[in-house]
């Protein structure tokens, strides 16, 4: 029996995990993957989204606390390339792994949370699926840090998924990595002249990738670059069946891109396709109901809620569900909104709290909140929130606010 059972080693999880057990809990993570580190490792998300914010003339970090830690420990293991956003998923693995063994985590790879028993409005235990055979285990909070709501759905919470008209979700994306690129040569200009040829071939039907340009990202590594450009839509990402799908068709346009690239780019001549990522990555799937949903009236108005725990100022970046297109909402110098601890609060267990991307909100607020540096904010205040409760032996719902607050503070988590 332990404290508390985290499903889900990604940012949210890793940082639930760590903090709560830093604050005396015994903590258990579950993660059905070989690593921590969440889509950053399985499926090679990278570089870090902004996390800073102009006050009053004085640049600080959003996104502090927990993260800022990840990102030293990150820098210390030679992890973090000089402008602090781009990093090495290897030593992100290794990172998680030390923070987790110094605060004394259990770690439970390969382990694939599948069943809940829930009475009376609490969940007694969860069951995982292992090589050994299924595993039941007990703990007295939980946390679900699957970006799917996985515990939340099989426990029973309401939840919602893709848009609300039409439960389209934001397109999955399959990233990958070329190598033997002359990077002095393929410069803006060559990327310009791809992007400008990529999108007449797409204009006349000749490529079976419906974004609307080639997105890449610079990768700290000699002649490799990274590329975050193949769209899968109209599949939902909790179906199997249609993951199997989007896995298939997202090597397909990998394949494409890396031809298109080798012929016709500048610089790509020699580039050989270095890998894909281990499996495809999800934006954006289901979002649970909580006791407050949070939508983007609530951003675009820089809410500053009284039971906040986490701030962020990233853009309302949607990739159209529909196929080309990527709108956005831009957060001017100095802004930033705030979210409710109530969106991390499923409404029907009460030993249960969320953390992550599949926090209570609306589609287009999820747009926003989304990215790792806030992932990781939220999973600090989901893991001191369960050492609060744990003290008092309290509801989810029940947690003394302002002592979560105060003790986010002092972790040095930003919370505006
Ligand atoms: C293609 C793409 C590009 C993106 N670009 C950026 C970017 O450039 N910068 C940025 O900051 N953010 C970006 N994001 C967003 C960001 O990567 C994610 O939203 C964020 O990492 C989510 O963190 P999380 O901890 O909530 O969930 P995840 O990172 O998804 O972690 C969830 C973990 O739970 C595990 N898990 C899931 N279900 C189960 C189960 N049933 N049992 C056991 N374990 C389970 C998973 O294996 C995983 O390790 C991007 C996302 C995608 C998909």
């Amino acid at each position: 029996m332990y404290d508390l059972i985290v499903a889900g080693g990604g940012f949210a999880g890793v940082s639930a995990a760590v903090s709560a057990a830093r604050c005396g809990l015994s903590v258990l993570l579950i993660e059905k993957g070989g690593s921590l580190g969440g889509a950053a490792c399985n499926a090679y998300v990278n570089p870090f989204m902004p996390y800073k914010v102009n006050i009053d003339g004085e640049i600080r970090k959003i996104s502090d606390g927990i993260f800022a830690e990840i990102l030293d420990n990150l820098d210390k293991m030679g992890g973090l390339s000089k402008n602090r956003v781009t990093f090495s998923e290897e030593i992100l693995k290794l990172v998680f792994d030390d923070m987790c063994e110094k605060a004394e985590v259990k770690v439970l790879f390969h382990a694939y949370l599948s069943a809940v028993s829930a009475k009376d409005g609490k969940i007694e235990s969860v069951t995982v699926s292992t090589k050994g055979g299924p595993i039941t285990l007990s703990a007295s909070y939980f946390i679900d840090a699957t970006g799917d709501a996985d515990l939340s759905v099989l426990s029973g919470c309401s939840y919602n998924i893709g848009r609300e008209t039409d439960h389209q979700c934001q397109p999955m994306t399959l990233c990958f990595r070329l190598a033997g690129i002359d990077k002095e040569k393929f410069d803006l200009n060559a990327q310009k002249e791809a992007n400008e040829l990529y999108k007449k071939l797409l204009a006349e039907g000749k490529m079976r990738n419906p974004r609307e340009d080639i997105l890449l990202f610079p990768y700290d590594s000699d002649g490799v670059v990274h590329f975050n450009t193949t769209r899968v839509i109209k599949k939902c990402p909790v179906d199997a069946f249609d993951v199997s799908a989007a896995e298939r068709e997202a090597r397909l346009q990998v394949y494409e891109m890396f031809k298109f690239l080798k012929e016709n780019a500048r610089g790509c001549e020699n580039a050989t396709l270095l890998s894909t990522a281990p499996e495809i990555g999800v934006r954006q799937s289901r979002q649970i109901q909580g006791e407050y949903i949070l939508n983007t009236d609530d951003l675009k108005s820089l809410t500053k809620f009284p039971d906040r725990i986490a701030a962020s100022n990233y853009e309302i970046d949607i990739h159209s569900p529909d196929g080309s297109g990527t709108s956005h909402y831009f957060f001017g110098p100095g802004e930033y909104y705030t979210i409710p601890y109530r969106a991390l609060i499923p409404r029907e267990i009460k030993n249960l709290i969320v953390a992550g991307r599949c926090i209570s909100s609306t589609f287009e607020a999820q747009a926003s909140y989304r990215i790792m540096p806030v992932c990781a904010t939220l999973g600090q205040a989901a893991g001191i929130a369960a050492s609060v409760c744990k003290e008092k032996g309290c509801n989810a719902i029940d947690a003394d606010i302002s002592l979560i607050q105060e003790k986010l503070i002092a972790a040095g988590a930003f919370i505006g």
